[in-house]
């Protein structure tokens, strides 16, 4: 896939709102400081105006942000999750929006979840994977900041993320912003959750 277009579309705080189109999703989820902005600006090729922005502060308004891709898809950056300072109203309320995006009729095609490739998946990575599961929603892991480890614990990682989450080897990809690896095996995977015959 090559991108031609990005463009900032709307931001949604309350999940009973209609996407903006009918184009198809795919949503991104992680817990905060993953690296979700910084790999959707690599992703997209917004390296020098950045698209997405460093992850809302706590306290302030989480909100779905949709962005529209080459006019073949929406790209759905979701809230990150996991700051260990938020107030229990704030994290319910993370979980209300999330939860009813996902069971809205227009739930996303699939969803790429992050995870940081040093660190084991957290308590709210595996919550997140299981309502993805649950959900039947095609999902797609991606290891962030590969560049943080060494070539042979990169392998090592994808595997043990893969056997902890009993996901296929091939769903789980090593990402760096920094380098650009995966960049492209990642463009490749998400049009191929959007079912490859969307004109993307
Ligand atoms: P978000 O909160 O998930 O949107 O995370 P950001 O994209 O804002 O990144 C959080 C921090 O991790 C920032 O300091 C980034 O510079 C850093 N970071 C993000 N991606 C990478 C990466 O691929 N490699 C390295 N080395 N650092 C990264």
């Amino acid at each position: 896939m090559i991108i031609r277009s990005v463009e900032f579309v709307t931001s949604v705080a309350d999940p009973a709102t209609p996407p903006p189109s009918d184009l198809p999703q795919i949503a991104f989820s992680g817990r905060s400081n993953v690296g979700k902005s910084s790999l959707i600006n690599t992703m997209l090729g917004r390296t020098r105006t950045r698209v997405a922005h460093v992850s809302a502060t706590p306290g302030k308004t989480q909100t779905l942000n949709f962005f529209r891709v080459n006019d073949a898809f929406l790209l759905v950056d979701l809230p990150g999750y996991g700051y260990a300072k938020v107030p229990r109203t704030q994290r319910e309320g993370w979980a209300a929006l999330i939860d009813g995006y996902l069971r809205a009729e227009w739930a996303p095609r699939g969803i790429v979840q992050l995870i940081d490739i040093r660190h084991d998946p957290t308590r709210d990575d595996l919550a997140m994977i299981e309502r993805l599961g649950a959900l039947g929603l095609p999902t797609l892991i991606v290891l962030t900041k590969s560049d943080k480890v060494g070539k042979e614990r990169r392998a090592q990682a994808t595997a043990e993320v893969a056997a902890r989450l009993g996901v296929d080897p091939g769903q789980v990809l090593p990402f760096s912003a920094r380098t650009g690896e995966g960049k492209e095996a990642l463009l490749e995977a998400v049009e191929a959750l959007l079912g490859g015959g969307e004109g993307v």
